[in-house]
């Protein structure tokens, strides 16, 4: 009875170019770069002639700016060049700058024609999608920080990287052997780690490939293939079922509580890392503008960093795997991690209250990444067969007493120890409040099902229906629990709903 569960999954691989291949690598980079410049200026040019027209006419009809929006929206906008007629046009650039470079060898800036369409055309999408992510932030349609205005991409600045995606009827984007990745108009790159998982995935026929995105780290060169997957739905082993709910604080002191009384710490940059960081920004700060000297120091500078994302990222994905494995239900927050980074520095206007306790907040958070635990929990969690539920961002789980339900009225954040003022509950302050996200998170399982309670039903992956078509970032699976159940009336139930 296993059915299956489409889901898309991303293989990453370090790449081994030669040094040959970096400089096409770079290039590839460089002409993704282009593209999104180009692409941006055309978005950039429409919004400003639709401005304007705007301002055009709130002086022309005397309305107010609103009234001119409205009246410019009917009169029928201001027309930008759409992404499918610019990529039309270059198709017309691509060749014009075949024939230039047929004709004289020598000739310069004729360089299109040897990058593979498929890029341009990525990097030009990644301009539209960054355009309407700005529109949609700047409405007020999107959660986290306002994004700024799109900005163009400068050499040096943004991240060298550029994405290809294929016909995937005529895949150009394959494993050639398990450790060499072939790319269209690239050719064979040696592959660092073994492909062999993926490769096997897709000789098996699970796995078709979609695209692939390359990018620069530091020195080294990655490659993200990101596959649409078949993937066996299966339910938690005995094992998690035995363990249950567990319960999961997200980073402020340490990297997560866990409702079981373990608090996972913070991933440990090494010392000697952290020193040679420090090292090496001090004697950047001496160093000449524009020196060899300069641009190693960077280079260096780059390497350490990229040394100590890696454990950084390390130390994330044993964290989820073990949370993913070891319960059948994995209970996290609705964290709105951007609004609380954000919050405490305030404005010039209203200043934020308790800047240097929440500084301190802001500072664990970015570095535990909460957001990416949560994402990689979202698909680990229906890999290994267990359900992640998200409860609600306001339920106040970490005033609450977890053993009697009884809500402190102020709690400020250096209280790290929670004493309940009715049980005498004495409790790591994060630990209590990952007990009452395990509680809201709590499935009844005997005297009927989820619905009866109240609760909303549980959603696949578990729910035994056949392939559905999830992508992994969109499906954070189960359920949203509002206030905080009184344990005494609800007791923490283990295992999976009877549903
Ligand atoms: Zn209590």
């Amino acid at each position: 009875m296993s059915a299956t569960v489409e889901t898309m999954r991303a293989y990453r691989f370090c790449l081994d170019p030669s040094d040959r291949q970096r400089q096409v690598l770079a290039r590839y980079a460089g002409a993704a770069r282009w593209a999104f410049n180009a692409r941006l200026a055309v978005l950039v040019d429409g919004h400003r002639r639709y401005l304007q027209e705007v301002a055009y006419a709130t002086y022309t009809d005397d309305v107010d700016e609103a009234g001119a929006r409205a009246l410019v929206k009917a009169r029928g906008g201001v027309a930008t060049m759409s992404l499918a007629s610019q990529s039309r046009e270059l198709t017309t650039m691509i060749a014009d700058h075949r024939s230039r470079a047929a004709a004289d060898p020598d000739t310069e800036g004729a360089w299109l024609h040897t990058i593979n369409r498929h890029a341009i055309v990525a990097g030009m999408r990644n301009a539209d999608r960054a355009w309407s992510n700005w529109q949609s932030s700047h409405r007020g349609e999107r959660g986290g920080a306002r994004m700024g205005y799109p900005r163009f991409k400068k050499k040096g600045r943004a991240r060298d990287s550029f994405a290809l995606f294929h016909d995937v009827k005529r895949p150009g984007i394959r494993l050639a052997t398990y450790r060499r990745l072939r790319l269209p108009g690239i050719g064979e790159i040696r592959l660092h780690d073994s492909g062999k998982r993926l490769g096997r995935a897709i000789a098996r026929g699970e796995a078709i490939v979609q695209s692939v995105t390359v990018s620069r780290s530091g020195h080294r060169w990655y490659a993200s293939v990101l596959v649409k997957q078949q993937q066996e739905q299966r339910g938690p082993s005995r094992r998690q079922r035995a363990a249950g709910t567990v319960g999961v604080d997200l980073g402020v002191k340490a990297t997560a509580a866990l409702s079981t009384g373990e608090l996972v710490p913070n991933p440990r940059v090494k010392a000697s890392v952290a020193a040679r960081i420090a090292k090496t920004n001090r004697t950047l700060a001496r160093a000449q503008k524009g020196s060899n000297r300069r641009r190693r120091l960077v280079a260096r500078l780059g390497r350490l960093h990229h040394l100590e994302a890696l454990e950084r990222a390390r130390h994330t994905h044993a964290l989820t795997k073990r949370l993913a494995t070891g319960w059948a239900d994995v209970a996290v927050e609705d964290l709105h991690v951007a609004g609380m980074v954000r919050s405490a520095r305030g404005t010039v206007e209203a200043p934020g209250r308790n800047v240097r306790a929440k500084a301190g907040l802001s500072r664990g958070i970015l570095d535990v990444e909460p957001g990416e635990i949560r994402r990689q929990l979202a698909y680990k969690t229906s890999w290994y067969g267990s359900r992640l539920h998200v409860v609600d961002r306001w339920a106040p789980t970490s005033k609450t007493c977890s053993a009697c339900g009884w809500v402190k009225p102020k709690l400020s954040l250096s209280e790290r120890t929670f004493h309940c003022g009715d049980c005498d509950l004495v409790l790591d302050r994060d630990v209590n409040a990952a007990r009452n996200i395990a509680a809201l998170a709590a499935v009844p399982t005997e005297g009927g099902d989820a619905k009866a309670r109240g609760g909303p039903a549980p959603e696949p992956p578990h729910g035994g229906e056949g392939a559905g078509s999830q992508k992994r970032e969109d499906h954070h699976g189960g359920h949203r629990s509002g206030a905080i159940p009184n344990p005494s009336e609800n007791p923490r139930v283990r295992g999976k709903p009877a549903a």
